[in-house]
């Protein structure tokens, strides 16, 4: 085994903490819901669509940080698991050992590259 699993479980947290901070730096700055925001704009007056359409496009981009983050940070909980349970590391569908350039790159990943490449084409 030549994963180092502590230096990884140090990382994870410091992704976490991360995480969480952006989580809620988003939900501080856009408490409203998108919803509220389209109706908005087609009440709007033409002289402003522009502008309302181009922070309408932030906000957009925000919500898929969100759930993208949110999505990062359940990964990052079940990898923290998979310390404790001395299974980090390995591919949850082949069992083989993840490539450390790989836990390099997303100290969460739970599969290895070509179980990833599988499940991304569903
Ligand atoms: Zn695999």
């Amino acid at each position: 085994m030549s994963i180092d699993a502590e230096r990884f479980r140090t990382e994870l947290l410091q992704e976490r903490e991360r995480v969480q901070a952006a989580i809620a730096n988003l939900r501080e700055s856009h408490p409203g819901t998108l919803d509220d925001e389209v109706k908005e704009v087609r009440a709007g007056s033409d002289s402003h669509v522009g502008d309302t359409a181009t922070a309408r496009l932030g906000r957009e981009i925000d919500y898929t940080l969100e759930e993208n983050s949110e999505q990062v940070l359940a990964e990052i909980n079940a990898a923290l698991k998979r310390i404790e349970d001395g299974t980090y590391g390995l591919c949850a569908v082949c069992d083989k050992e993840i490539a450390p350039e790989r836990l390099e790159a997303y100290p969460w990943a739970s599969l290895c590259i070509d179980d990833a490449r599988k499940a991304e084409r569903g």
